[in-house]
């Protein structure tokens, strides 16, 4: 062969029987078929054999099936994000006419896609009380389609009555899709508690490390698995073997982090329920947060991030200033790594509630619990001693901070 040739067709030349414990990472796009009558366009490779990159190489297949297997599915698919994963929710369960129900604390951007995408294909997305349970009943109309749960809830952290919620859909036949990112997929059981479709931001707490960007929606039956695969094949959500390999890594060390993490940020949130400035926590594991009841019930944990208000006192100018005296806890959006972060949200929209400025969300991460209490206690007394000397802050444009 002329070395031209050889360059683009070489024989594999590494001794085979290479026995790592890593998934190894497979890049491709196109697959080969040993003949033309094999050739196929289908994105159920684990069942018909692989067919395309864009479904997935090995590596993300492995992720999918660790998923699965992790969250009790039947099927989990791997897409580029946690707003990907949203998305194709909603690309597989409505269509024009369809009306959805949202909690008005859901995550901002899937509100959002609502708002904007979605409207504009004439889906009618409407926002409801999280803390609704079976009263979710009166909202159900003749085209709902689908009625999404978020527990806790963006920000606010509410816990939903998601079995009361499952059990009105499902005399009514609509599908519960969970946005489950707060859980991990572990900390509550989708399906036990009788959730259709369950999605989460792997970038969260299966990556742990703030360096990717991954998303899985999980189904635990076959007509779900073939509706949101056809919708999943057509969006062209593929992925990254690069990631789902780091995500393969991360799963590694997930059990021994949520449980760090967990006793961690119960710790910096019971010293802050102890401070004269702070109005109230909301964390589900304190029976100051709304639905703490039902976490009791449902939940086997809780993990990193939580919220708190300050008292009235304090001016939203004052807790911007907290946040920007904080040093170890970086100012930053997302969460679930090891870094801690807080972040303060400005025009957090709430019916009926005005928290002004002046409430806080903190991602605990794996620094020592004692030093961050240190950091918290520094930047409270800061702002209760000083006037305010007061710059506007670094990073966050704050209309983008309001979305999450
Ligand atoms: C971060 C997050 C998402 C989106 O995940 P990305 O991977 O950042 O797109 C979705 N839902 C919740 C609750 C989140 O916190």
């Amino acid at each position: 062969m002329h070395w031209h040739s050889r360059l683009v067709q070489p024989q594999t030349l590494a001794a085979p029987g290479f026995e790592s414990l890593a998934t190894p990472t497979y890049r491709g796009s196109t697959v080969v078929f040993k003949r033309q009558a094999d050739v196929v366009d289908d994105w159920k490779q684990a069942e018909n054999g692989y067919s395309y990159g864009l479904y997935g190489t090995p590596t993300a297949l492995e992720l999918s099936g660790r998923i699965a297997q992790l969250e009790g599915a039947l099927h989990s698919f791997v897409v580029p994000g946690g707003q990907a994963a949203i998305a194709l929710v909603y690309f597989a369960m409505c269509k024009a006419g369809s009306h959805a129900l949202v909690p008005y604390n859901a995550y901002g951007p899937n509100k959002e896609m609502a708002q904007g995408l979605l409207k504009n294909l004439g889906v009618d997305v409407e926002p409801y009380d999280p803390l609704i349970g079976a009263g979710i009943s009166d909202l159900i109309r003749e085209n709902t389609t689908l009625i999404w749960v978020e527990s806790p809830g963006s920000v606010t952290m509410e816990i939903q009555d998601i079995p009361a919620i499952c059990k009105a859909a499902h005399e009514r036949d609509i599908m519960v899709a969970l946005d489950n990112t707060y859980a991990a997929g572990v900390l509550f059981d989708a399906f036990g508690h009788g959730v259709d479709i369950s999605m989460q931001a792997l970038t969260k707490y299966v990556g742990g490390h703030s360096d990717l960007l991954l998303g899985t929606v999980s189904v635990n039956n076959e007509s779900l698995k073939a509706k949101v695969g056809i919708t999943y094949k057509q969006l062209g959500l593929a992925v990254s073997p690069d990631d789902c390999s780091l995500a393969l890594r991360g799963l590694q060390t997930l059990g021994i982090r949520l449980t760090h993490l967990e006793a961690s940020t119960l710790e910096v949130a019971e010293w802050l329920t102890k401070q004269k400035e702070i109005a109230q926590v909301l964390h589900p594991a304190f029976p100051s947060c709304p639905g703490h009841d039902l976490w009791k019930r449902d939940f086997i944990g809780s993990s990193s991030v939580f919220s708190f208000l300050f008292t009235e006192e304090f001016t939203a100018q004052q807790v911007e200033q907290f946040i920007d005296t904080l040093e170890l806890f970086k100012i930053g959006m997302s969460w679930g790594g090891v870094t801690s972060l807080a972040l303060v949200y400005p025009n957090i929209d709430r019916p009926g509630k005005d928290y002004a400025g002046r409430l806080v969300r903190l991602n605990i991460g794996l620094e020592h619990p004692a030093e961050l209490i240190k950091d918290l206690e520094r930047a409270i007394q800061a702002i209760s001693q000083s006037g305010v000397t007061h710059q506007r802050s670094k990073n966050v444009p704050l209309d983008r901070v309001a979305l999450e």
